[in-house]
């Protein structure tokens, strides 16, 4: 997936991806590329190792590192610990996948149920991890929707039991936690890294020479290669993960409707909204990820920048009509590249 772009070059992620301007010795800093595959997604993985062998050998860990984590969170391998719990409606969970649980229910009580794991039962309706995805019965959406309440989810240490068929989806947080442990892995190294997954990128360390990591971020309306505005970061000690939620990511028209993958848990529809997308910037995947669909759900609102803030986490708004909003903790790092469509809203245009 590396493409050579005038002078410069870059790699495509899924969502966002990174650029590495013309600046940049290819031989030097471009670091070893692998491509795996997990969680339904694409993992790509720049590693900037001293040699391919070893790079190689690094990714193959973080691939496996996050194979592991899917084999206890996916909810498509009807041998996962998640897998169990919707069928038997009690479980007693590993420590990996009762944190993910407990962390991710945090954020969904912060975000007032905005982000919310109980909405299996719907999610599994509307079908967008499958191939079919379609307009659900609105019968049955109503009786999947009465099952979603977070309050369904009962935690008692690392027992987890689920009331009036409530059914776990993690597909909002489960790569932003793949991510988390692809960060565990590269901890254990010295070199730095860029990793994307599935619309999540971690990059870890500084990147090798004098120049900041820049981050594109996608065209809602574009190509997967296609930016309209850069996010760049120094790196360093703590590990950066930035997160994408996009109403253009999973689609299907029914009767000339567009529907998209990211649902209103009050409603049981997707969520509707001016937004396209939502970016978030945390110290930790599994917020990063979190957050993105939360705020996407929530949208720009003062309780979605108090959200971000209780988090510590930056977010970038983008509405179809080209305005977008950057909070306070990521405004120096935000530059908008696409001037002819795109332009930043000021603090007063928040709805409330
Ligand atoms: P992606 O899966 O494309 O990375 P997101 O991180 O935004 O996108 O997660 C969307 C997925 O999360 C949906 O496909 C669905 O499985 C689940 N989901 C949809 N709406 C919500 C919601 N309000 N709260 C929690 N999970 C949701
Ligand atoms: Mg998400």
């Amino acid at each position: 997936m590396l493409h050579i772009h005038y002078s410069s070059a870059f790699i495509s992620l899924c969502l966002v991806f990174i650029l590495f301007f013309s600046s940049c010795s290819l031989g030097e800093e471009a670091g070893f590329e692998k491509i795996g595959f997990s969680m339904g997604s694409a993992i790509s993985s720049r590693i900037y190792a001293e040699n391919e062998a070893e790079a190689n050998s690094l990714s193959e860990e973080i691939f496996a590192a996050i194979g592991e984590l899917d084999s206890l969170i996916s909810a498509t391998d009807e041998n996962s610990e998640i897998s169990a719990l919707n069928a038997e409606g009690e479980f007693f969970l590993s420590e990996e996948a009762g944190e993910i649980i407990r962390k991710s229910l945090d954020i969904c009580e912060k975000s007032n149920g905005r982000l919310n794991i109980a909405l299996g039962a719907v999610t599994k309706l509307w079908g967008f991890s499958t191939d079919l995805p379609s307009l659900p019965d609105e019968k049955e959406l109503k009786s999947a929707l009465g099952k979603s309440k977070l309050e369904n989810i009962l935690i008692d240490g690392s027992f987890i039991s689920l009331k009036n068929g409530a059914q776990i989806d993690l597909g909002a947080v489960g790569k932003g936690a793949g991510a988390d442990e692809a960060e565990r892995v590269l901890q254990k190294y010295s070199c730095s890294a860029v990793i994307s997954f599935g619309g999540t990128v971690l990059l870890h360390g500084k990147k090798p020479g004098k120049e900041n990591w820049v981050i594109g971020v996608r065209d809602p309306f574009g190509s997967q290669n296609d930016y309209i505005a850069t996010l760049s970061f120094s790196g360093g000690q703590e590990a950066v993960f930035i997160s994408t939620s996009g109403s253009y990511e999973k689609t299907f028209t029914e009767n000339g409707k567009v529907y998209h993958h990211i649902i209103d848990p009050e409603t049981g529809f997707p969520v509707q909204t001016e937004l396209v997308s939502v970016t978030a910037v945390s110290n930790s995947g599994l917020i990063a990820d979190a957050l993105s669909t939360a705020l996407f759900a929530e949208g720009l609102t003062n309780r979605a920048l108090e959200l971000a803030n209780e988090y510590s986490a930056g977010a970038v708004f983008i509405f179809e009509d080209g305005r977008i909003y950057v909070s306070g903790q990521i405004k120096d790092c935000f530059e908008i590249t696409n001037t002819n469509k795109y332009t930043l809203m000021s603090d007063e245009e928040i709805i409330c």
